[in-house]
């Protein structure tokens, strides 16, 4: 599966983008998500799908990050929709940390908008309060859940650690 040709990559200088010839209306699928390798690991070409995979997306993979994005990558149907009204000639963007929990080459952000998270880096380093106002794939929440549920232990080895010092006081010898 590839991508329609309405959507062509820009190169200026080094960097690279991907804009549309083609307007689209909120909530329309712009195209499928491409996918060519599977990998167990990101890269600068992966998307994440999955809690352990990380598809190539050939030309979706010159996409740029925004923390105000005009495309929604839903990574369960594998398709790319419009997130608001897109104009013909405008650059097709995407909220990184909405796929991706560990980046291999996080880098700041610059686009200077009130919203800006500035470390671009995964879900995994920004707080509730960012994400919450993201749509999420399923793999991000169920990490983010893991992460917070993971808190429980915090008590737990606490406890342990009392009875464990109660013992030990009791008989020095059990320690
Ligand atoms: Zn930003």
């Amino acid at each position: 599966m590839s991508i329609p040709t309405s959507l062509v990559i820009r190169k200026q200088n080094n960097f690279r983008s991907l804009v549309t010839k083609q307007a689209y209306k909120a909530g329309e699928i712009i195209c499928p998500i491409p996918t060519e390798s599977m990998f167990d690991k990101p890269n600068m070409y992966t998307v994440q799908i999955g809690r352990t995979q990380h598809v190539e997306v050939k030309e979706l993979a010159s996409m740029n990050h925004s923390c105000n994005p005009n495309t929604i990558l839903d990574t369960s149907r594998m398709l790319v929709f419009a997130a608001r009204n897109v104009n013909a000639g405008e650059e097709l963007t995407f909220f990184y940390p909405s796929t991706e929990w560990e980046m291999s080459a996080p880098f700041i952000c610059l686009c200077g908008s009130p919203n800006c998270i500035h470390v671009v880096a995964g879900a995994r380093f920004l707080p509730l309060s960012t994400l919450e106002n993201h749509y999420l794939n399923r793999h991000i929440r169920e990490a983010m859940i893991e992460l917070l549920n993971g808190t429980e232990n915090l008590l737990t080895s606490i406890e342990r650690e009392h009875i464990h010092e109660k013992i030990s006081k009791r008989d020095p010898s059990a320690a």
